[in-house]
């Protein structure tokens, strides 16, 4: 039977100092749970001996601490990335990236179990759809990073750089617009000040183009990057990669994206997975010049990571060099390539879940 107790690291703190005032208990320990959950890290009740044992007794009943535990953990050969497949309460496992290269940490984190979007390129949409994340199951990713820096921070001698986690990008596995209520949730507890504080400005959702939640994104102004992932620049083609664009078709994208920048002021990445022979031709960069013009765009330009379903293969470092000079040339926009740092450990989406299975 499912444990039905209310996941701690699901609840804001808003809604556990309601809970406490429920049960009769003295805020003062919320903040004291607060700080033990976030600050400390803590991760049983033992670890939290400032709080009264009656306290915890009922936390204990009526509460769970949803600690992830880790089914395995893989390190790139050049040590930047460090992938995690984390276990959840009902044995699903999913994925959790650790990145640490550019002087920057950032956890790349999955907001569903599996996806229902089926793109042909992505481990994640080869597997389909199982479930939703809870609020709690997507903070508990964050706080196993943290957990995590913490540890080798107190493994290194002397003086190290910061380790504290400050990026969040929600790239790991899953479609995070298709689970809006849970991963705004998340979002929330994660941006909370007393906690692990993480700045909106730091933190990026990837949608594959759910129109509706991109939307609903600009309506509720919500503080955070969007990056969008394209991968084509014409309805066929990407309908082709992306199933999900014959439901949310390209126009209807481009035009919610627009909104969203009319609303928000921010510009959106636009991400785009190089495939040889596929859509990394100059006439392709163009394609992409065209559509986004005018608009505040960067482009995000990854080169495929291979999977077991997919017969494609990443496009060569001179044709992404090209597409970058053609996007910055002709049509102004910025772009980055992402390095292929990790694909060692299999460290394109869903990829590491699946070896598992
Ligand atoms: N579901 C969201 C976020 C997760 S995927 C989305 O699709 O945007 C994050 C990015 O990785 C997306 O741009 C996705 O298209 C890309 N991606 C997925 N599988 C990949 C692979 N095998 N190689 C390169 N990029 C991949
Ligand atoms: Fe889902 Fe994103 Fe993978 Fe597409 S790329 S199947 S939307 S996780």
């Amino acid at each position: 039977m499912s444990d039905l107790r209310l996941d701690l690291y699901g609840l804001t703190r808003e809604q556990l100092t309601r809970q406490f005032a429920e049960w009769e208990f003295s805020l003062v320990h919320v903040a004291r749970l607060w700080n033990y959950l976030y600050l400390e890290l803590a991760d049983s009740w033992a670890a939290m001996p400032d709080l009264p044992v009656r306290v915890r007794a009922k936390l204990d009943r009526e509460t769970r601490l949803g600690v992830l535990s880790v089914a395995r953990e893989t390190d790139s050969s050049d040590g930047f990335t460090r992938k995690y497949l984390l276990r959840l309460a009902d044995d699903e496992q999913i994925e959790t990236v650790l990145m640490r290269y550019t002087g920057r940490v950032t956890a790349c984190i999955s907001s569903q179990v599996g996806c229902a979007m089926g793109c042909v390129f992505c481990a994640t949409g080869q597997m389909g759809f199982t479930r939703h994340l809870t609020p709690g199951e997507i903070v508990a990713q964050a706080v196993h990073v943290a957990r995590a820096l913490r540890a080798a921070q107190n493994a290194e001698a002397g003086p190290s750089p910061v380790h504290r986690l400050r990026n969040i990008v929600l790239m790991g596995m899953g479609e995070p617009l298709h689970n809006y209520d849970a991963v705004m949730q998340a979002i929330d507890i994660l941006r909370d000040s007393n906690g692990l504080a993480l700045a909106s400005e730091r933190i990026t959702l990837s949608t594959v183009g759910v129109v509706p939640g991109i939307l609903r994104l600009a309506a509720e102004k919500r503080p955070l990057h969007l990056a969008v992932s394209l991968h084509a620049a014409n309805q066929a083609e990407r309908a082709a990669l992306v199933p999900a664009a014959k439901k949310w078709t390209l126009d209807e994208l481009m035009a919610a994206c627009r909104v969203y920048s009319e609303q928000t002021g921010r510009r959106i990445f636009y991400e785009w997975t190089l495939i040889e022979g596929k859509n990394d031709s100059a006439d392709h960069a163009r394609a992409v010049g065209h559509l986004l013009r005018g608009l505040p765009a960067q482009v995000n330009l990854i080169p495929l990571n291979p999977t077991a379903g997919y017969a494609g293969a990443p496009t060569r470092s001179e044709a992404a060099k090209r597409f970058q000079h053609i996007l910055a040339q002709e049509f102004k926009i910025p772009s980055t390539v992402r390095q292929r740092r990790g694909i060692d450990i299999g460290a394109g989406c869903g990829q590491l879940a699946v070896a598992e299975s």
